[in-house]
């Protein structure tokens, strides 16, 4: 075969030309047809964190889930460039929805009563 880029005469297994550097066709043959593994690393720490906001929002009021679902959309966002871990972003998102409801609802509830007076503030 030829260098498809100088035209040298090149051995029939050679992956690359010798002479100019360029890869030949063989190259391309070789590499698998899998893609590599892409994780969507976003999308772990949005399912992490939302977690983390669900079990603690008490104590944080709603910053972990908030925190949570915002890397959840940037992990399902990002999903198209991931093939890994991208079960994670989505159960993150779902978490995150849950995390900042749930402890949403529990805060208006809580400033309700304390707005009412019957809470006893002191
Ligand atoms: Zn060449």
């Amino acid at each position: 075969m030829f260098c498809k880029n100088c035209g040298k005469e090149l051995d029939d297994n050679a992956v690359i030309c010798p002479n100019c550097g360029v890869p030949t066709d063989k190259l391309y043959a070789q590499q698998p047809l899998s893609e590599p593994k892409k994780i969507n690393g976003i999308g772990i720490a949005g399912f992490v964190v939302g977690l983390l906001g669900l079990l603690g929002g008490n104590y944080l009021f709603l910053i972990p889930g908030i925190i949570g679902l915002i890397l959840s959309i940037v992990g399902v966002v990002h999903m198209k460039k991931c093939n890994s871990a991208n079960g994670l972003a989505v159960a993150g998102l779902i978490v995150g929805i849950v995390s900042f409801i749930f402890w949403l609802l529990i805060w208006i509830l809580a400033i309700g009563i304390i707005m009412d007076g019957s809470y006893p503030l002191y």
